[in-house]
């Protein structure tokens, strides 16, 4: 037992034992590449808009150091638990590695329903956790950016609460802030454009025709929408379902994305957007189509449907949305479903994040074609180099893109020694 026992801490380490058992990775250095260097646990007292006082718990967790600082998102979310953060952690140590960024893996975030928040108690639970993270975290040890229910407000509250500490403005101490505050251009749509990127690079793989497709997407956050958007605009899919924590929604005419986008930013989420049919959640990932594109939360492909799923290509532009065992099926099932693993699929944010922090660093400043196209061809690379591997091994996609993560770490790890 220890303080990262969770179910999906759990998970990660069986992806890793995978791995592990397909590099023949040393029994000695097993646990030191899969458990987190340093976790950090916080206590949140905050002032709420009736005058009561509560408590948070925030997390952050550094999975290892021997690459480069850390750099990891920071998730608000009810349930977040410690296992849950170091999973999160340990799968961007290997989506940095992947995607050769200087960077180990990081994960944090507070227990906490945004939905519940006001706008001030946001503001509050925020700098409040950036306050209690300033002795763990800076611009060359451990870098945040935003996940699952932060976005670019947050991040600059964060930036403010650090530069504040400082007494000068820290720029690069956090990514994914508002461009008026030292931000990328392109970072908000970077993980949706990423997602996209490689869906087309699929598809023309697979030589099927775009126009002919149909995609359903889960999630309408920062991710989903923007994919979803993006498919149908910018691809020619025609995208026939879409959902969000409120509603699914199925329409095999196809759906107008736009108007979902323009809905949710008016009433907050999908509840009331009435195109489509209002489908239950689980049967909306088995629903026919051609492009199925998981951007919410972790598991949601399991045993129970990975048998039914229908799609020719899976992206996954959620961390952590096939279990082990629905990958066991998956790979049964050999060529009919292509996968895009996360840490390939779901990459651009962290490589945007990356250019934000050396914009940052050195006082530049991009145009979003330079970091749009400097991200397509970090993507297309990677993309190349996890598919060459997956067809000289004859092994799925996730072990493929994962092994070459891994061997990068492991390989720096055995070059420095035993610290980091
Ligand atoms: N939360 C994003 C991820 O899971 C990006 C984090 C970042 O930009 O640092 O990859």
């Amino acid at each position: 037992m220890h303080i990262y026992d969770d179910e999906v801490f759990r998970m990660a380490c069986e992806q890793f034992r995978v791995i592990a058992n397909y590099l023949n990775i040393d029994k000695n250095d097993r646990d030191r590449l899969m458990f987190p260097k340093r976790a950090m646990a916080v206590t949140l007292p905050v002032h709420m808009d009736d005058g009561t006082t509560e408590t948070f718990q925030g997390y952050r967790v550094q999975h290892h150091l021997t690459l480069g600082p850390t750099k990891g998102g920071t998730r608000f979310a009810p349930n977040l638990s410690m296992g849950e953060t170091a999973a999160l952690a340990m799968w961007m140590s290997w989506k940095c590695a992947l995607n050769h960024l200087p960077y180990g893996g990081a994960k944090g975030g507070v227990a906490c329903d945004v939905t519940k928040l006001s706008t001030r108690e946001l503001e509050r639970v925020s700098r409040r956790y950036m306050q209690e993270m300033i002795p763990f975290v800076g611009p060359k040890t451990d870098i945040m950016g935003p996940d699952m229910g932060t976005n670019e407000q947050v991040m600059a509250w964060f930036m403010d609460t650090y530069s504040m500490h400082q007494g000068y403005a820290v720029n690069e101490i956090v990514t994914g802030k508002p461009v008026s505050v030292g931000g990328t251009e392109g970072r908000r749509e970077a993980t949706g454009r990423g997602v996209v990127y490689l869906i087309e690079r699929a598809m023309d793989m697979l030589k099927m025709n775009p126009e002919k497709s149909t995609a359903i997407v889960q999630g309408f956050g920062n991710v989903g929408s923007v994919a979803a958007l993006s498919l149908g605009l910018k691809s020619g899919v025609k995208v026939v379902g879409i959902s969000d924590h409120t509603a699914a929604l199925y329409n095999p005419n196809g759906i107008d994305v736009k108007a979902a986008e323009q809905h949710v930013r008016k009433k907050g989420n999908l509840r009331a957007f009435d195109e489509g049919d209002r489908i239950g959640a689980k049967e909306f990932l088995e629903l026919p189509c051609d492009i199925l594109a998981p951007c919410a939360i972790d598991r949601v492909i399991n045993e129970s449907n990975a048998g039914k799923i229908k799609c020719r290509i899976l992206a996954e532009g959620a961390n952590g949305p096939t279990s082990p065992e629905a990958d066991k099926i998956l790979e049964k099932r050999g060529e009919e479903v292509f996968v895009i693993p996360d840490i390939l699929c779901n990459a651009g944010g962290v490589i945007v994040s990356y250019f934000e922090w050396v914009q940052g660093l050195q006082a530049f400043m991009w145009s979003e074609t330079e970091v749009t196209d400097k991200l397509f061809r970090i993507l297309e690379h990677s993309f190349i180099q996890v598919i060459r591997r997956a067809k000289r091994d004859n092994i799925p996609h996730r072990t493929a893109a994962m092994a070459i993560g891994v061997e990068r770490v492991i390989q720096a790890k055995h070059t420095r020694g035993l610290f980091p």
